[in-house]
């Protein structure tokens, strides 16, 4: 989802900067060109701290100890095994202080990102 985002973020530009290149820098300024590359920004800082991250499966529960990459996860302390992620959480959503989370409540896409791709959709795919 957000990969489909970032790939119109960036379809968006390319096409801003070819119209600027081909235009007198007065007529991109009236055309809106120069601030929109900034929305572009603005959307791209957004999604930037809204980013998916990985929900591990506990270490005990690791079906492959000797060969998984287990760590420990700063956050809780918890041991964990990072070659099964059982699920994702946003990354923006999740309040940083706290240490014990229920990644749960912070689903993956979050409403943020959720909105920005129901306000693109129909321009996607
Ligand atoms: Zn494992
Ligand atoms: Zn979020």
């Amino acid at each position: 989802m957000t990969a489909d985002i970032k790939a119109w973020v960036e379809e968006r530009r390319a096409i801003i900067h070819g119209a600027r290149e081909a235009i007198r820098p007065v007529e991109a300024i009236d055309l809106g060109l120069t601030d929109l590359p900034r929305a572009l920004d603005a959307l791209n800082a957004v999604l930037k701290v809204h980013s998916p991250g990985d929900v591990f499966k506990w270490a005990d529960d690791c079906a492959d100890p000797e060969n998984h990459h287990l760590f420990t996860d700063v956050r809780t302390g918890d041991m964990l095994c990072e070659v099964e992620p059982v699920g994702r959480f946003c990354n923006g959503c999740v309040p940083e202080k706290d240490t014990m989370i229920d990644v749960d409540e912070y689903p993956w896409p979050c409403p943020t990102v959720q909105a920005v791709d129901s306000a693109l959709e129909g321009t996607i795919g």
